[in-house]
This record gives structure tokens, sequence and C-alpha cells, in this order.
């Protein structure tokens, strides 16, 4: 049976990302989104709360938590903004997680430590320009040459393209379309044949930097391939399962900023000598966002309870990723909405969630892919 009651630690990381983010993020939030600056030394900051690590063992240099107090750290950030919220559920769920769960202890040993701690910035690299829900079929392609391995070709949409100190990528080793055809390397930045490329100009989650990682002939050892040769793929479908989570969790604090921000709005704003919340027209929107945000909640903690106990989240993963980003662009849509044309305005916050929110229907998955998943699921 799940506990819908929140535990101890999550109400303390509840607390602690609240302060965090009125004092470092909130003041700076639009001047960060109109230059797409992303905050690094905010970001750093974070990684001293543990919130760089926060799956992490303790040993690892991690907080050692699980997947209820990750889900309260997201939501809370992306309440306040999602783009902060999106490098953190990138770095953690994707680059972190893949050389968390598929790093042998040499490979854990040093790299989780300075992920952990925010040392260093993670990226992770599976989308290419002519390739995004159909991964499989990528070009960036790696050879074997003697210990090492030459990496060529580039990958496209990469969250923290440009700041990462370290990428995963994931890289043709094998025949096209063979699924076990792909493999998983850890490219250290610095490393000759490796740069940044096009940072992308975006609609929303502006703060959060996203841009293109090139390879020519970049040399990598083979000690940094995770797992076996031609693992990368199950790998990289494993660690979206669980990034999905992360971002049903990053659509809940949207959501949930675009609902009390609005609901307050409502009951302050008067029109026809009344305020507006008193209009059924708008107090049905209210009760529909409560509604639709308490349901997106139960489907995440839901796939966080099953990740929790090591069950697989394939299919509930999908389910609150896809459930959870439709109700965000909804109820930042109806935010606006409630806001009339002061909303649609950049002296209040709902603009924001607007265009933050149509990220979480396309990254890791987009909803099309996500039914494709749940369907697969409930076929079979
Ligand atoms: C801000 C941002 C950050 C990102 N960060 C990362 C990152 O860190 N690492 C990374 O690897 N990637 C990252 N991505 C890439 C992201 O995961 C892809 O954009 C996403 O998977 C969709 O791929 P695509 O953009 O190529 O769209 P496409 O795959 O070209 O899809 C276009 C449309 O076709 C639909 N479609 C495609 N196939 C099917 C199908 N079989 N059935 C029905 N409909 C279908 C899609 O749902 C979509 O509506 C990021 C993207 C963004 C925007």
């Amino acid at each position: 049976m799940m506990n819908f009651e929140q535990t101890e630690n999550q109400i303390m990381i509840a607390q602690m990302v609240r302060d965090f983010a009125e004092k470092h993020i909130r003041p700076n939030v639009m001047e960060w989104d109109e230059a797409q600056y992303f905050p690094k030394e905010a970001f750093k900051e974070m990684g001293k709360l543990g919130l760089l690590g926060v799956l992490v063992p303790e040993n690892y240099g991690g907080a050692g938590f699980g997947y209820f107090e990750y889900v309260t750290a997201i939501v809370e950030l992306a309440k306040v903004c999602g783009s902060v919220g999106l490098s953190m559920a990138a770095h953690n769920s994707l680059c972190t997680g893949h050389i968390m769960y598929f790093g042998n202890e040499t490979q854990k040993s040093k790299w989780l430590p300075k992920l952990a701690s925010g040392d260093w910035i993670g990226a992770w690299g599976l989308t290419e320009a002519n390739t995004g829900s159909d991964a499989m079929r990528m070009q960036c392609v790696a050879k074997k040459d003697g210990n090492h391995w030459v990496l060529n070709g580039t990958k496209n949409w990469i969250t923290h393209g440009l700041t990462g100190d370290v990428a995963l990528v994931l890289a043709r080793t094998g025949e096209l379309l063979d699924s076990n055809g792909i493999t998983a390397f850890v490219v250290e930045r610095g490393t000759p044949g490796f740069k940044g490329g096009k940072k992308e100009n975006k609609l929303g989650m502006r703060a959060s930097e996203t841009a293109e990682l090139i390879f020519e002939d970049c040399r990598i050892p083979e000690e940094n391939i995770l797992g076996n040769v031609g693992d990368g793929f199950k790998q990289a479908m494993k660690i979206l399962d669980g990034g999905r989570i992360s971002i049903a969790a990053l659509s809940l604090g949207i959501a949930k900023g675009a609902y009390e921000a609005a609901l307050k709005y409502s009951k302050e704003r008067q029109q026809f000598g009344q305020p507006i919340s008193n209009f059924q027209g708008i107090a049905f929107k209210i009760a529909d966002m409560a509604t639709r945000i308490e349901a997106s909640e139960l489907l995440i903690m839901q796939a966080a309870d099953r990740k929790n106990k090591n069950l697989s989240v394939n299919k509930e993963g999908a389910m609150a990723k896809y459930y959870a980003s439709e109700v965000a662009v909804w109820a930042s849509t109806e935010a606006v909405q409630i806001f009339g044309g002061y909303g649609y305005t950049k002296d209040f916050p709902v603009e924001k969630f607007y265009r933050d929110s149509k990220l979480c229907t396309i990254g890791e998955g987009t909803s099309e892919i996500q039914k494709l998943v749940i369907s697969r699921a409930v076929l079979k």
C-alpha cells in the first residue's frame, strides 16, 4: 500500500529547496530567462545542498535519498523556475543516473563524487538532428582502435551541452537498427576532438542550456565504456524510464506554480464589483486545475514508489510523464486566461510557466511516444 503522508525527509527537503529558491533563484528568474543565461554558480550551490546527487549513495558523496525526496525537490524548484528544475532533472537522472546504474566500481568512484557535489556538471547525449524519437537510427559512430574508441558525429538538444564537464554519449558500435549495436561512453570535457556547438534559442526553459555536442576523431579510452559494448541502447531506455518520473515532477511543479498564482489572483482581481473567483467560469477552472494536479501527483508518487522498490516503471513512468506534462501545458494555459491581459505580460509569472511547460510534452520522449510505451504495455 502506498503511504500518502509526506515523510520527514520530504518535508525537510521541500523547505530547504523553497528557502534556496526564494533567495537564489526567484530574484533572477526573468533576467536569466531574457538572457538565456544558465546560472552555473547557483546550480553549483545546489550541489552543496545535496540536490545534484539526490539518489547517489552517501559513499559516493551523494545524499542517498529515494525517489520521493527527488520528486519533492524538483517540484519545489519548478514552482519557481522550470529551467533550473530541468537542469537538475537532467544532471541527476540522465548523466549521473547512467553512471550510477551502469558504471563499475572504478567508474562510479571516479565520476559520481564530482557530479554529486556539483564540482562537475553532467550532460547526456542520445538525441541527434535526424534521430529524436527514433534514437536507434543514430548516426554518431565509435570505431575501435587498439585500446581506444574513436568517436565521430554530433548530438543535438543536449542539456548542458556547452557547460557540462562530462558527457555520457550513446554511439553506434554495431549495425544500424541493431538494439545491441549502441554503446555508452563517458567523455570528459577537454578530450581532444570533443567540443560544444550551436546553442538553441528556445521558446521556454531558456535558462537551461541546450546545445550541440560535436565529436571529430575523438579518442576515448575503453575504460570509459559503461557496461559492455552493445549495451548502450537498453541502458538508455532504462534511464529514460526513470528520467520520465523527473520530467513528470518538473511538470507537476510548473502546474502547481501556475495554479497557485492563478488561485491568488482570482481572489484579488475585481470585475463587476466582485472577485473574479466568484464567477463560476473561473471557479470551475480552478476546480479542474486542482483535480488534475492531484491526479498527476498520484501517478507520479505511484511511479516513484515502484522505482524505490526496484520494480519496473516502464508503464507507470510513461503514464506519469504523459499525464502530468499535458496537465502542465493545460493548467498554465488556463492560468494565463485567469490573469487576462496581465497574464500575457512578463510582469506576472504565468506567461513563463506557459512557455516552459511545453518542453515537458517533448523532452525525454514526446506525449505520442509515451502513448506508444503505455499502449505496448497494456496491449501485450
Ligand atoms: C529543451 C530540451 C532539452 C533536451 N535535452 C536533451 C538531453 O539532455 N539529451 C538528449 O539526448 N536529448 C535531449 N532533448 C531531445 C528530446 O529528447 C527530443 O527533442 C525528443 O525526444 C523528441 O525528438 P525530436 O525533437 O527529434 O522530435 P521527432 O522525433 O522528430 O518528433 C516530431 C513529432 O513526431 C511525433 N512522432 C515521432 N515518432 C512517432 C511515432 N512513432 N508515433 C507517433 N508520433 C511520432 C513526435 O511525437 C513529435 O510530435 C532535449 C530537447 C529539448 C527541447
